[in-house]
């Protein structure tokens, strides 16, 4: 059989010792595989590359475009970039496909029926890293949100529903509070939704979507949902199903694909040989099967679940009334290679069988359908200052005084609650203040009557750290109410 070419990363903390109990695994499955090395994460950074990644791997993984990689460090503080963040939003890979299922009674868990599949924006949301400091006060990360970005993550998860015979999707969004931004995620789940009739469909807050998970997980199927939000729930799925150790996580994209346990490196244990390799494992099965060799994915993941029913278990999962042999890392991997060809006997066993299935969901039918430009009208700007001040009727009467213009002051909020005009003694109020203005009467406005204001604000000495246009799109407003307006 041709051996398919795999770019692999060894990685941080446990990464080396799990990521070779996953390859003594896969030889041993005689998978046919080449691997290509390349070093990511601490070792990169320590010699200079801010971002974590130095050429050379870059230019492996794309040539590649498949890497198995074991988890990295991000060295905490300003100046470094996360890494897992750059490879799967450099390479496109839009979905992070997250399976977190319970192995009862094997693997203790209070959640016996927990089957369930997170499918978490990628490339989006806070993720941006879009991060500034903005006065002495306060600092400031952007959420991003965009259509085309909900519409490939949405259809995603319907296509992904549909092809593994999922019966249910829910979206979980915060759009009671970020109205605009998770606002479109929701709005794009129900259009789409239409389009997947055969699939039952429900959206939750996701605060009350978390605890359900905690407390009820049996009744999710597939979740779909935005970056941030993503990862805190599959943390929270694959903890409940018995150990982080568990989960492993496809990165899908167009161009590319990177298979990853959703564990972060583990400093604590790094060393020890006492990590639980399942989670780089079950990642690697969805490799084989995203590769075109579904035998190989199918032996190797019913070899470790007959390990896992044999109560051969690593520290994470192993408890007296359950396990039988406490293992670290490697024996552990020996135990699966000598279960190779076995099959689990009473948690269901795997059976990939058919590579068109198997292979990544059909990216053409998750293009994005060509849409008009709305009509964009300028009516307004939202411009942010640095003001030491504590009165916001000073700071209007500063304001008013600018002299000849096109806009006039009409708003002043404080980390978003209305302080002026009216506004509450009680309100806490911190160094940065947006100002809106609105044009004088029925007025229409250029950007120059916005450059107009910020040169009239510098002459006052007045800080502005930002602006934000006020757009109509297509006569609806492209902008929120402020809290109390
Ligand atoms: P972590 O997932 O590394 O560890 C959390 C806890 O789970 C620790 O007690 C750890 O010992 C345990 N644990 C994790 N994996 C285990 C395994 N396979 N077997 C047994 N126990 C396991 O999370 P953290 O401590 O918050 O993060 C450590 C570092 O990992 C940070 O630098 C973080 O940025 C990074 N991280 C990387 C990724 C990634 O590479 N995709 C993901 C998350 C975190």
């Amino acid at each position: 059989m041709e051996k398919r070419v795999v770019a692999f990363a060894e990685g941080d903390g446990i990464g080396p010792e799990i990521m070779g109990a996953v390859q003594k695994i896969l030889a041993a499955a005689q998978a046919p595989i080449e691997w290509s090395p390349v070093v990511l994460g601490k070792q990169v950074y320590e010699s200079g590359h801010s971002s974590g990644i130095a050429p050379e791997a870059w230019e492996t993984i794309r040539q590649t475009r498949v890497l198995l990689k074991s988890p990295l460090t991000t060295p905490q503080g300003g100046g470094y970039k996360s890494v897992n963040v750059t490879l799967r939003k450099s390479l496109g890979l839009y979905a992070n496909v997250r399976p977190c299922i319970a192995y009862a009674p094997f693997v203790v868990t209070r959640h016996p029926k927990l089957d369930m599949v997170i499918v978490r924006e990628n490339e989006e949301d806070l993720y941006a890293g879009i991060e500034h400091r903005q006065t002495d006060d306060v600092v400031q990360c952007l959420k991003l949100i965009s259509r085309p970005g909900c519409e490939k993550i949405v259809r995603y998860a319907f296509e992904y529903a549909r092809k593994n015979n999922r019966f249910k999707v829910t979206c979980m969004t915060k759009d009671n509070i970020m109205k605009l931004t998770d606002g479109l995620f929701r709005q794009v789940f129900e259009e789409i939704s239409l389009e997947y009739l055969d699939i039952q469909t429900e959206h939750m807050i996701i605060d009350i979507g978390a605890a359900r998970i905690a407390d009820t997980p049996e009744r999710f199927d597939v979740i779909v949902t935005s970056n941030l939000y993503g990862d805190i729930i599959s943390d929270i799925a694959a903890q409940i199903a018995g150990s982080v150790g568990l989960a492993g996580s496809a990165n899908i994209g167009e161009h590319g694909a990177l298979f990853e346990a959703i564990h972060g490196s583990a400093p604590d244990i790094a060393g020890q040989d006492i990590a639980n390799p399942s989670g780089l494992l079950m990642a690697a099965v969805q490799m084989l099967v995203h590769l075109g060799l579904p035998d190989h994915a199918t032996l190797v993941q019913n070899a470790w679940l007959k390990t896992l029913e044999e109560g051969i278990h690593t520290a994470d999962i192993f408890r007296a009334e359950t396990s039988q042999v406490l293992v670290g890392t490697q024996a552990f991997a020996d135990a699966v290679i000598a279960n190779l060809g076995e099959v689990p006997l009473l948690l269901p066993s795997a059976c990939y069988s058919m590579p068109a299935e198997s292979e990544e969901l059909p990216i053409a039918a998750v293009a994005t359908l060509p849409r008009p430009c709305a009509r964009k009208e300028l009516v307004g700007v939202d411009i942010f200052l640095h003001w030491r001040g504590t009165c916001p009727e000073e700071l209007a009467m500063r304001l008013q005084k600018l002299g000849p213009a096109r806009m006039r002051l009409a708003l002043i909020t404080n980390r978003g609650v209305k302080v002026w005009p009216g506004g509450f003694a009680e309100t806490s109020c911190i160094d940065h203040w947006r100002c809106r203005f609105l044009p004088i009467g029925n007025r229409t406005i250029v950007h120059g009557d916005i450059l107009g204001l910020l040169a009239a604000m510098d002459m006052a000495g007045l800080d502005f750290i930002k602006m934000e246009n006020l757009c109509q799109f297509d006569g609806v407003p492209g902008y929120a109410l402020a809290q109390g307006q």
